[in-house]
Protein backbone atom coordinates (compact mmCIF):
# COMPACT_ATOMS: atom_id res chain seq x y z
CA UNK A 1 0.00 0.00 0.00
CA UNK A 2 1.56 3.19 -1.32
CA UNK A 3 -1.42 5.86 -0.59
CA UNK A 4 -4.32 5.82 1.99
CA UNK A 5 -7.81 5.05 0.43
CA UNK A 6 -9.49 6.82 2.51
CA UNK A 7 -7.61 10.33 2.04
CA UNK A 8 -4.82 9.64 -0.58
CA UNK A 9 -2.39 10.18 2.51
CA UNK A 10 1.10 8.85 2.82
CA UNK A 11 0.70 5.47 4.73
CA UNK A 12 3.60 4.20 6.39
CA UNK A 13 4.34 0.39 7.70
CA UNK A 14 3.17 -0.05 11.61
CA UNK A 15 1.38 -2.12 13.77
CA UNK A 16 -2.03 -1.78 14.05
CA UNK A 17 -5.42 -3.26 15.94
CA UNK A 18 -7.34 -5.73 13.87
CA UNK A 19 -11.23 -5.41 15.11
CA UNK A 20 -13.72 -7.59 13.38
CA UNK A 21 -17.11 -8.77 15.09
CA UNK A 22 -17.53 -12.84 16.15
CA UNK A 23 -21.41 -13.90 17.03
CA UNK A 24 -22.31 -10.11 17.73
CA UNK A 25 -19.44 -9.41 19.85
CA UNK A 26 -16.54 -7.22 18.75
CA UNK A 27 -13.34 -8.66 19.10
CA UNK A 28 -9.81 -6.69 19.11
CA UNK A 29 -6.87 -8.87 17.99
CA UNK A 30 -3.88 -6.26 18.61
CA UNK A 31 -1.19 -5.56 17.48
CA UNK A 32 -0.68 -7.33 13.67
CA UNK A 33 1.24 -5.67 10.83
CA UNK A 34 -0.47 -3.57 8.51
CA UNK A 35 -0.70 -0.01 7.57
CA UNK A 36 -1.05 3.66 9.16
CA UNK A 37 -2.34 6.88 7.46
CA UNK A 38 -0.26 9.31 8.44
CA UNK A 39 -2.92 12.18 7.82
CA UNK A 40 -6.45 10.42 8.65
CA UNK A 41 -5.27 7.36 10.39
CA UNK A 42 -6.81 5.01 8.81
CA UNK A 43 -5.53 1.25 8.91
CA UNK A 44 -5.21 -1.57 7.23
CA UNK A 45 -4.11 -5.40 7.54
CA UNK A 46 -1.21 -6.63 5.35
CA UNK A 47 -3.16 -8.99 3.68
CA UNK A 48 -0.86 -12.40 4.29
CA UNK A 49 -1.15 -11.76 8.03
CA UNK A 50 -5.11 -11.37 7.58
CA UNK A 51 -5.14 -14.80 5.80
CA UNK A 52 -3.22 -16.43 9.19
CA UNK A 53 -5.76 -14.17 11.25
CA UNK A 54 -8.28 -16.36 10.01
CA UNK A 55 -7.49 -19.66 11.47
CA UNK A 56 -7.21 -17.11 14.73
CA UNK A 57 -10.68 -15.76 13.84
CA UNK A 58 -12.09 -19.52 14.11
CA UNK A 59 -10.34 -20.28 17.17
CA UNK A 60 -11.82 -17.49 19.11
CA UNK A 61 -15.30 -18.15 17.17
CA UNK A 62 -15.48 -21.44 18.87
CA UNK A 63 -14.25 -20.52 22.32
CA UNK A 64 -16.99 -17.72 22.28
CA UNK A 65 -19.43 -20.85 21.39
CA UNK A 66 -18.47 -22.84 23.68
CA UNK A 67 -19.21 -19.85 26.36
CA UNK A 68 -22.38 -19.21 25.12
CA UNK A 69 -23.60 -22.79 25.05
CA UNK A 70 -22.56 -23.19 28.91
CA UNK A 71 -24.88 -20.14 29.57
CA UNK A 72 -28.03 -21.16 27.42
CA UNK A 73 -29.75 -24.44 27.08
CA UNK A 74 -31.00 -25.25 23.52
CA UNK A 75 -34.93 -26.21 24.10
CA UNK A 76 -37.06 -27.86 21.23
CA UNK A 77 -40.76 -26.62 21.25
CA UNK A 78 -43.23 -28.87 20.12
CA UNK A 79 -46.27 -26.71 19.18
CA UNK A 80 -48.22 -29.95 17.29
CA UNK A 81 -50.86 -29.68 20.12
CA UNK A 82 -50.99 -26.00 20.69
CA UNK A 83 -51.87 -25.33 16.58
CA UNK A 84 -54.09 -28.26 16.49
CA UNK A 85 -56.14 -27.02 19.20
CA UNK A 86 -56.25 -23.85 18.10
CA UNK A 87 -57.65 -24.51 14.84
CA UNK A 88 -59.83 -26.45 16.73
CA UNK A 89 -59.52 -29.79 14.87
CA UNK A 90 -60.00 -33.36 17.06
CA UNK A 91 -56.81 -35.57 17.59
CA UNK A 92 -58.56 -38.29 15.94
CA UNK A 93 -58.88 -36.76 12.37
CA UNK A 94 -55.39 -35.06 12.15
CA UNK A 95 -54.51 -38.96 13.29
CA UNK A 96 -56.75 -40.10 10.35
CA UNK A 97 -55.59 -38.23 7.48
CA UNK A 98 -51.74 -39.76 8.63
CA UNK A 99 -52.77 -42.92 8.68
CA UNK A 100 -51.80 -42.75 12.62
CA UNK A 101 -53.58 -44.26 15.09
CA UNK A 102 -55.18 -41.08 17.70
CA UNK A 103 -52.53 -42.97 20.57
CA UNK A 104 -49.55 -42.94 17.73
CA UNK A 105 -50.48 -39.33 17.38
CA UNK A 106 -50.88 -38.34 21.03
CA UNK A 107 -47.32 -39.60 21.63
CA UNK A 108 -46.26 -37.00 18.92
CA UNK A 109 -48.19 -34.25 20.70
CA UNK A 110 -46.91 -35.31 23.89
CA UNK A 111 -43.21 -35.10 23.23
CA UNK A 112 -43.20 -39.58 23.46
CA UNK A 113 -42.03 -39.49 20.22
CA UNK A 114 -40.21 -37.59 18.08
CA UNK A 115 -40.94 -38.06 14.31
CA UNK A 116 -38.97 -38.36 11.43
CA UNK A 117 -38.71 -35.34 9.55
CA UNK A 118 -41.03 -36.65 6.46
CA UNK A 119 -43.86 -37.07 9.54
CA UNK A 120 -42.83 -33.49 10.90
CA UNK A 121 -43.30 -32.43 7.09
CA UNK A 122 -46.81 -34.58 6.99
CA UNK A 123 -48.11 -33.13 9.97
CA UNK A 124 -47.26 -29.11 9.06
CA UNK A 125 -48.98 -29.60 5.53
CA UNK A 126 -51.91 -31.55 7.57
CA UNK A 127 -52.26 -28.41 9.95
CA UNK A 128 -51.35 -25.80 7.27
CA UNK A 129 -48.50 -24.41 8.96
CA UNK A 130 -44.74 -23.81 8.01
CA UNK A 131 -42.46 -26.47 9.53
CA UNK A 132 -40.90 -23.92 11.45
CA UNK A 133 -43.81 -23.38 13.29
CA UNK A 134 -44.64 -26.72 13.98
CA UNK A 135 -40.75 -27.75 15.75
CA UNK A 136 -39.21 -24.40 16.97
CA UNK A 137 -35.83 -23.76 19.22
CA UNK A 138 -34.93 -21.55 21.45
CA UNK A 139 -31.66 -21.09 23.42
CA UNK A 140 -33.60 -20.45 27.36
CA UNK A 141 -31.22 -19.29 30.21
CA UNK A 142 -29.96 -21.59 32.34
CA UNK A 143 -31.67 -20.76 35.59
CA UNK A 144 -34.88 -20.89 33.27
CA UNK A 145 -33.99 -24.14 32.61
CA UNK A 146 -33.22 -25.16 36.15
CA UNK A 147 -36.47 -23.86 37.12
CA UNK A 148 -38.03 -25.79 34.55
CA UNK A 149 -36.45 -28.83 34.46
CA UNK A 150 -37.90 -30.95 37.68
CA UNK A 151 -41.46 -30.23 36.75
CA UNK A 152 -44.66 -31.94 36.02
CA UNK A 153 -47.93 -30.94 34.27
CA UNK A 154 -51.15 -30.95 36.23
CA UNK A 155 -54.68 -30.05 34.31
CA UNK A 156 -57.36 -29.03 36.36
CA UNK A 157 -60.92 -29.90 34.70
CA UNK A 158 -64.14 -28.69 35.75
CA UNK A 159 -67.10 -31.40 35.74
CA UNK A 160 -67.62 -30.80 31.68
CA UNK A 161 -63.94 -32.40 31.46
CA UNK A 162 -62.91 -28.85 30.04
CA UNK A 163 -59.33 -28.44 31.27
CA UNK A 164 -59.39 -24.71 32.77
CA UNK A 165 -56.08 -24.62 34.55
CA UNK A 166 -52.42 -25.87 34.20
CA UNK A 167 -50.44 -26.63 37.50
CA UNK A 168 -46.73 -26.95 37.60
CA UNK A 169 -45.60 -29.46 40.50
CA UNK A 170 -41.58 -30.10 41.18
CA UNK A 171 -41.39 -34.11 41.02
CA UNK A 172 -38.74 -34.78 44.06
CA UNK A 173 -36.97 -37.49 43.18
CA UNK A 174 -36.21 -35.52 39.82
CA UNK A 175 -34.77 -33.00 41.77
CA UNK A 176 -31.81 -35.32 43.41
CA UNK A 177 -31.00 -37.37 40.25
CA UNK A 178 -30.82 -33.84 38.44
CA UNK A 179 -28.40 -32.45 40.81
CA UNK A 180 -26.12 -35.21 40.81
CA UNK A 181 -26.44 -35.58 36.85
CA UNK A 182 -25.56 -31.85 37.00
CA UNK A 183 -22.36 -32.35 39.01
CA UNK A 184 -21.43 -34.74 36.71
CA UNK A 185 -21.66 -33.32 33.49
CA UNK A 186 -19.26 -30.78 35.32
CA UNK A 187 -17.14 -32.37 36.47
CA UNK A 188 -16.42 -34.06 33.33
CA UNK A 189 -16.44 -30.74 31.32
CA UNK A 190 -13.54 -29.71 33.56
CA UNK A 191 -11.75 -32.94 33.53
CA UNK A 192 -12.02 -33.28 29.65
CA UNK A 193 -10.84 -29.73 28.85
CA UNK A 194 -8.18 -30.19 31.48
CA UNK A 195 -7.48 -33.76 29.42
CA UNK A 196 -7.53 -31.51 25.93
CA UNK A 197 -5.03 -29.22 26.78
CA UNK A 198 -2.50 -31.54 28.01
CA UNK A 199 -2.95 -33.41 24.90
CA UNK A 200 -2.01 -30.54 23.11
CA UNK A 201 0.75 -29.25 24.96
CA UNK A 202 2.80 -32.47 26.51
CA UNK A 203 5.61 -32.96 24.34
CA UNK A 204 5.59 -36.67 24.81
CA UNK A 205 1.83 -37.16 24.12
CA UNK A 206 2.73 -35.67 20.84
CA UNK A 207 5.54 -37.09 20.07
CA UNK A 208 3.71 -40.53 20.52
CA UNK A 209 0.48 -39.18 18.37
CA UNK A 210 3.27 -38.56 15.79
CA UNK A 211 5.66 -41.66 16.01
CA UNK A 212 2.16 -43.16 15.34
CA UNK A 213 1.52 -41.61 12.34
CA UNK A 214 4.54 -42.65 11.10
CA UNK A 215 4.14 -46.19 11.52
CA UNK A 216 0.83 -45.99 10.16
CA UNK A 217 2.31 -44.27 7.36
CA UNK A 218 5.53 -47.00 6.46
CA UNK A 219 2.65 -49.80 6.89
CA UNK A 220 0.62 -48.04 4.21
CA UNK A 221 3.11 -48.20 2.14
CA UNK A 222 4.23 -51.67 2.61
CA UNK A 223 2.80 -53.33 -1.10
CA UNK A 224 4.06 -50.43 -3.38
CA UNK A 225 7.45 -50.72 -1.59
CA UNK A 226 7.52 -54.37 -2.62
CA UNK A 227 6.97 -53.76 -6.63
CA UNK A 228 9.18 -51.41 -6.36
CA UNK A 229 12.23 -52.57 -4.22
CA UNK A 230 15.10 -49.87 -5.52
CA UNK A 231 13.18 -47.29 -4.51
CA UNK A 232 11.89 -47.17 -0.95
CA UNK A 233 13.02 -49.58 2.09
CA UNK A 234 13.62 -53.37 1.90
CA UNK A 235 10.89 -55.17 4.07
CA UNK A 236 13.55 -55.69 6.39
CA UNK A 237 14.82 -52.60 6.44
CA UNK A 238 11.66 -51.19 7.20
CA UNK A 239 10.26 -53.83 9.81
CA UNK A 240 13.48 -52.38 11.62
CA UNK A 241 12.36 -49.09 11.13
CA UNK A 242 8.53 -49.45 12.50
CA UNK A 243 10.08 -51.62 15.35
CA UNK A 244 12.46 -49.19 16.84
CA UNK A 245 9.72 -46.23 16.45
CA UNK A 246 7.50 -48.73 18.40
CA UNK A 247 10.43 -48.83 21.21
CA UNK A 248 10.27 -45.02 21.13
CA UNK A 249 6.36 -44.78 21.63
CA UNK A 250 7.05 -47.58 24.61
CA UNK A 251 9.33 -45.68 25.99
CA UNK A 252 7.64 -42.30 25.82
CA UNK A 253 4.69 -44.18 27.41
CA UNK A 254 6.53 -44.42 30.64
CA UNK A 255 7.09 -40.96 31.11
CA UNK A 256 5.41 -39.60 33.74
CA UNK A 257 3.12 -36.96 32.05
CA UNK A 258 2.14 -39.34 29.29
CA UNK A 259 1.32 -41.81 32.13
CA UNK A 260 -0.80 -39.03 34.34
CA UNK A 261 -2.85 -38.83 30.53
CA UNK A 262 -3.34 -42.12 30.42
CA UNK A 263 -4.86 -42.13 34.27
CA UNK A 264 -6.98 -39.25 33.34
CA UNK A 265 -8.47 -41.02 30.14
CA UNK A 266 -9.49 -44.10 31.96
CA UNK A 267 -11.14 -42.11 35.17
CA UNK A 268 -13.37 -40.05 32.11
CA UNK A 269 -14.12 -43.30 30.78
CA UNK A 270 -15.38 -43.85 34.14
CA UNK A 271 -17.17 -41.27 34.91
CA UNK A 272 -18.53 -41.09 31.25
CA UNK A 273 -19.97 -45.02 32.52
CA UNK A 274 -21.48 -43.48 35.52
CA UNK A 275 -23.28 -40.38 34.17
CA UNK A 276 -24.39 -42.85 31.90
CA UNK A 277 -25.89 -45.19 34.56
CA UNK A 278 -27.74 -41.98 36.22
CA UNK A 279 -28.95 -40.51 32.79
CA UNK A 280 -30.86 -44.12 33.16
CA UNK A 281 -32.19 -43.73 36.12
CA UNK A 282 -33.23 -39.97 35.45
CA UNK A 283 -35.15 -40.95 32.49
CA UNK A 284 -36.85 -43.43 34.10
CA UNK A 285 -37.77 -41.23 37.05
CA UNK A 286 -38.92 -38.36 34.36
CA UNK A 287 -41.24 -41.18 32.44
CA UNK A 288 -42.58 -42.31 36.09
CA UNK A 289 -43.14 -38.61 36.76
CA UNK A 290 -44.49 -37.28 33.37
CA UNK A 291 -42.02 -34.77 33.10
CA UNK A 292 -42.66 -31.92 30.73
CA UNK A 293 -39.15 -32.06 29.48
CA UNK A 294 -38.65 -35.03 27.00
CA UNK A 295 -35.25 -36.13 26.72
CA UNK A 296 -33.79 -32.82 28.34
CA UNK A 297 -34.65 -30.93 25.77
CA UNK A 298 -38.47 -31.25 24.01
CA UNK A 299 -41.13 -29.18 25.36
CA UNK A 300 -45.07 -28.98 24.72
CA UNK A 301 -45.36 -25.13 23.25
CA UNK A 302 -48.35 -24.43 25.07
CA UNK A 303 -46.51 -25.45 28.21
CA UNK A 304 -43.31 -23.89 27.45
CA UNK A 305 -45.82 -20.49 26.84
CA UNK A 306 -47.23 -20.63 30.40
CA UNK A 307 -43.48 -21.16 32.06
CA UNK A 308 -42.16 -18.31 29.99
CA UNK A 309 -45.35 -15.89 31.75
CA UNK A 310 -44.46 -17.73 34.83
CA UNK A 311 -40.90 -17.49 35.18
CA UNK A 312 -40.35 -14.21 33.40
CA UNK A 313 -37.80 -12.97 35.29
CA UNK A 314 -35.89 -16.20 34.91
CA UNK A 315 -36.59 -16.01 31.36
CA UNK A 316 -35.94 -12.69 30.15
CA UNK A 317 -32.04 -12.39 31.94
CA UNK A 318 -31.04 -13.78 29.06
CA UNK A 319 -31.91 -10.53 26.71
CA UNK A 320 -29.54 -8.72 29.33
CA UNK A 321 -26.18 -11.01 28.75
ZN1 LIG B 1 -5.60 8.78 5.18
Amino acid sequence: MEKCKECGGRVIEDLVDYKTTILGEEVVIAKVDGYRCLECGYTEIDKNILEGLKIKILDKKLELQKEKIKKFKPLLINNVRRIRESKRIPQKKIGEALGYSEQRFGAIERNDNTPIVSTAILIASTLEVPMEELYGVRYVTKTFYDKIENLTAIEVKNENGEVIEIKFEVIPELVEINKEFHALEEELDKKMEKLRQLKRTDPHYRDIKDTEKEIRELKKNKKKDKNDGKIGLTEKEKKALIKKKQDRIARFKKSPSVVDIIEREAEIKRLKKEKNNVLKKKREIENKGNCILKQSQCIDGHIFNLLKEKYAEEYNTMYEQ
